[in-house]
């Protein structure tokens, strides 16, 4: 299969890769929307992420200036109502920073194609960025899992790499870059990732050879069989590739899956390089 002169990654794509590379090849190269349900139970599961949706919404309407007290009117659940109070308890704090840019996509070349990331929030103060990432999940990753997720490298990356115009036209230094997760369900257990130049240039040899690694690849298998509990209970393709009917139940899934936003090219800051 020839590989997409123009293919732009990002870390969905990326962490898709790594969990099974024919999911990647099905969503990003053959786009194929499958039908099947990802997890059970399914309304409920729905459900969930419609709030988190909406959370993300709110959040952003937040930080471009509608009063918190406004926007609460809107959660219309219980569930979202006691998220939007633990965010709006940590509000003060978070929009205090000298310059708030909620929901900025970044993007820069790299090993022959571009890699682009949208942010939930990049807070700047004292020449200090912080990459803000909301998470609705119901249980807490451990820090030691969100460490090597491809969103916590890439992120980073991008920022330091691509984030000069955030800082008066000069790079952030790794070491003025922190990511944080901050859990809707786990307010008081936020978790952070500062940076150094050692995981900068690391993660550019690491972004750097997996996407030569996809782009070369011309084959995309399915993940072992004895992985298929772990990892395609919970995928939409299962059905398509007969790797069992039923789904798993969301609760026993390491990771709830998100709705990515489609990433708008005509938001993407782009760089010359
Ligand atoms: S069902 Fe399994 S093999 Fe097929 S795409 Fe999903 S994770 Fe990969």
């Amino acid at each position: 299969m020839e590989f997409p002169a123009l293919f732009t990654f990002s870390q969905s794509s990326l962490q898709d890769y790594a969990d099974c590379a024919r999911r990647f090849q099905l969503r990003y190269l053959e786009r194929l929307a499958w039908p099947a349900i990802e997890t059970e139970p399914t309304l409920e599961n729905e459900r969930r992420q419609q709030a988190g949706q909406l959370f993300h919404r709110m959040a952003q309407q937040a930080l471009v200036g509608i009063p918190l007290d406004k926007l609460e009117k809107l959660a219309g659940s219980p569930e979202l109502a006691k998220w939007w109070q633990s965010f709006s308890a940590d509000y003060p704090k978070i929009a205090s920073a000298e310059k708030l840019y909620p929901e900025i996509a970044l993007s820069a070349p790299l090993g022959g194609y571009r890699l682009t990331a949208k942010f939930d929030l990049v807070a700047v103060s004292n020449g200090k960025a912080t990459i803000y990432d909301w998470k609705t999940y119901h249980k807490r990753p451990r820090n030691e899992f969100l460490s090597v997720r491809w969103q916590t490298r890439a992120y980073r990356w991008l920022l330091a790499e691509a984030g000069k115009h955030l800082n008066g036209g000069k790079d952030f230094a790794p070491e003025q870059i922190e990511m944080i997760y901050w859990f809707t369900e786990f307010p008081d257990e936020p978790a952070r990732f500062p940076y150094n130049a050692g995981q900068f240039e690391r993660d550019r040899a690491g972004l750097e050879k997996t996407i030569r690694e996809i782009s070369q690849a011309g084959e995309y298998p399915k993940v072992d069989e004895n992985e298929i509990d772990k990892t395609c209970r919970f995928c939409t393709y299962r059905s398509y590739c007969a790797r069992g009917a039923s789904a798993g139940d969301w609760r026993e899934a390491e990771i709830e899956a998100e709705i990515m936003p489609e990433i708008m090219l005509d938001q993407i800051a782009e760089i010359e390089l």
